[in-house]
């Protein structure tokens, strides 16, 4: 059983690498940001919360999410990985997530750090938004998202460095060669 974090700022690839992963290895994959798009779009009492923070750009709150993550995760029964996307973003999530998987009795593989300069970001961001519509990619709400992952996610690459855990992959040029150093990192664990 594999428990893989695939890490990094927005817009950094995590879907697409996540969709990747899913198609080569077979492992199930929570992207939090998708779950919490699935209940705005479905219009529930959580997509109603979710909205107020997706759209100003700040993290919904850890309890929330934390509870959302554990559900998910009982729901896939026995498998032979995980993905985890988008979480943890906090290091109180990271905690969280720590101990789940103890109770459980297994823990986190790998964190893979996707590494992206910042302009391309911004730039991948904008073209994405112009794209896919998703309300919290226009250029306001990206410079807020960039700001909270600095001050609040970024913080863990050390915390996972202090794990054994972290990974670093190059996250910009060519898609295939970032999936291949990522299968490697895979591979590996
Ligand atoms: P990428 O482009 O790399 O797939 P992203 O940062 O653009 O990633 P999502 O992961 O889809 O996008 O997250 C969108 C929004 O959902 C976040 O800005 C945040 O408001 C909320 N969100 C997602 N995951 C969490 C989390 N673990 N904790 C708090 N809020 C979250
Ligand atoms: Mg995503």
């Amino acid at each position: 059983m594999k428990n893989i974090v695939i890490f990094g700022a927005p817009g950094s690839g995590k879907g697409t690498q996540s969709d990747k992963i899913v198609e080569k290895y077979g492992f199930k994959h929570i992207s939090t940001g998708d779950v919490l798009r699935g209940e705005i779009k479905n219009g529930t009492e959580l997509g109603k919360t979710a909205k107020g923070y997706i759209d100003n750009g700040q993290l919904i709150p850890d309890s929330l999410m934390i509870d959302i993550l554990a559900s998910v995760y009982d729901s896939f029964g026995a498998v032979e990985g995980v993905i985890f996307d988008g979480f943890p973003r906090t290091i109180p999530q990271a905690e969280a997530l720590k101990q789940m998987l103890a109770e459980r009795g297994t823990e986190v593989s790998v964190m893979l750090n996707l590494d992206v300069p910042e302009a391309e970001l911004m730039d991948r961001l904008i073209k994405r938004g112009q794209i896919s519509g998703r309300a919290d990619d226009n250029e306001e709400t990206i410079k807020k998202r960039l700001v909270v992952y600095q001050e609040q996610t970024s913080p863990l690459i050390e915390w996972y460095q202090n794990e054994g855990k972290h990974t670093h992959i190059q996250g910009s040029g060519e898609l295939e060669k970032i999936f291949a150093d990522i299968c490697e990192a895979i591979d590996k664990v």
